[in-house]
């Protein structure tokens, strides 16, 4: 390396990560994704058979035996790779196939298929807004779509987490100067688990004539009543514009993301979204796997219903112990600590009683508010909830969380 002070740099920087205790140390998993994982930790050491709590398998579809299945015929019938983006020679029938189901899922005319969500967030504003146009996005959005809008011209205005007040105090003083005027939020938000009010957000689109964005990727599949996302939870299907989301998560948690939308804007955005045009086509394996996907929860809600009983119960179970909870009703329950180094502790200690449930703290939130994010998934047993809740109060009061 020639230029010999750069490592002199990165290695102060990891220093201070580490004296802060904020370094991330990465669990070793050697088992399928699912309720139960078997781990190494620290990597080396024996793995042993843990309750997972901190996977987006919200509905337990990673291992999915039918999933697993439908990724194999994808393999054996498709190939691979694409070896190509998609308007070269990269767009299979299955791509195609994909694209129209999901656009149905999610109540949409048509939808775009990308490498991730992380890139469908980068495409959307760069694509859809120029200098003349305006964005209003809540504080608290995912960091790819802070990214997206970096790379837009697009004015560029925030709003108070959650906070229609704010919101219309900001499309009152800006919103006419707009051409375009977007409403850009999180569907769910990943760090706290609550919803947007997506009832008020898209009155308000109405009354000062905005587009409605959504970046659901922690709803798809089980938010509402028929797991179409919060959209179908405020029962406002009709009145949203642009949908984001992944099938990373909860749709088999493979890889890819997907912008579902009006047909015109599909259309754009496969014309000119660069993240789109200049990267490889999803493998034929996950396209299909993913079509499959749609199909079983098409077919039946049993796997959202089961997952909205276990969260009622892991919510009122660790509330009645006297942990302290951010508010909300979705899978994501976060355990606050406020402490980066307690958190870790805890974490530590869960891990030693059998319990996967990692510690959140500085960058992914903000400084003082670390937690242990814990997150439902249907593929856990009433009593692996048991278990981990039992768990949770032995070590709460070790380190006097709770008494
Ligand atoms: C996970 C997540 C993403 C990124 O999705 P990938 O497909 O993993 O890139 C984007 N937005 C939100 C809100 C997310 O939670």
């Amino acid at each position: 390396m020639s230029n010999g002070s750069a490592l002199t740099v990165y290695r102060s920087i990891l220093e201070s990560i580490k004296s802060d205790g904020l370094y991330k140390d990465e669990r070793i998993i050697s088992s399928p994704q699912s309720g139960m994982v078997k781990v190494s930790f620290p990597e080396g050491s024996a793995a042993k058979e843990i309750i997972n709590l901190c996977a987006n398998n919200y509905l337990g579809l990673s291992s999915h035996p039918d999933v697993i299945k439908a990724a194999h015929q994808g393999l054996d019938s498709r190939g691979f790779g694409m070896s190509s983006v998609r308007f070269i020679c990269g767009t299979q029938d299955i791509h195609r196939t994909l694209e129209k189901k999901m656009a149905e899922f999610l109540g949409m005319e048509d939808s775009i298929l990308f490498s991730s969500c992380f890139d469908a967030n980068g495409a959307l504003f760069e694509t859809l807004l120029q200098a003349e146009d305006a964005i209003f996005s809540d504080k608290l959005v995912h960091a790819s779509i802070i990214d997206g809008i970096r790379l837009s011209k697009a004015q560029r205005h925030i709003y108070e987490h959650a906070n229609m007040n704010d919101l219309e105090e900001k499309l009152r003083e800006h919103a006419v100067k707009a051409r375009i005027r977007l409403i850009m939020t999180d569907g769910v938000f990943s760090m706290d688990g609550d919803m947007a009010p997506l009832d008020k957000i898209v009155e308000l689109a109405e009354k000062y004539d905005c587009l409605v964005a959504v970046d659901d990727s922690h709803a798809t599949g089980f938010i509402g009543r028929t797991g179409r996302g919060v959209h179908e939870h405020y029962n406002v299907m009709k009145k949203v514009d642009i949908i984001t989301t992944t099938c990373g998560k909860a749709l088999g948690g493979a890889t890819g993301g997907v912008i579902a939308s009006k047909r015109e804007i599909v259309e754009l955005l496969k014309q000119r979204a660069r993240p789109y045009l200049f990267s490889n086509a999803l493998m034929p394996a996950v396209v299909n796997a993913t079509i499959k996907v749609l199909e079983i929860l098409s077919a039946s809600t049993e796997r959202r219903d089961t997952l909205e009983r276990h969260t009622n119960f892991w919510r009122n179970s660790l509330k009645e112990a006297g942990f302290d909870l951010k508010a909300g009703n979705t899978p994501i329950v976060p355990v606050m600590l406020y402490d980066a180094k307690l958190a870790q502790e805890v974490s530590r200690d869960l891990y030693a009683e059998g319990i996967f449930a990692v510690g959140f703290f500085y960058p992914v939130v903000p400084k003082g508010e670390a937690r242990i994010r814990t997150q439902l998934s249907a593929a856990l047993e009433q009593s692996d909830l048991e278990r981990a809740r039992d768990a949770f109060v032995k070590v709460g009061r070790k380190h006097k969380v709770i008494k």
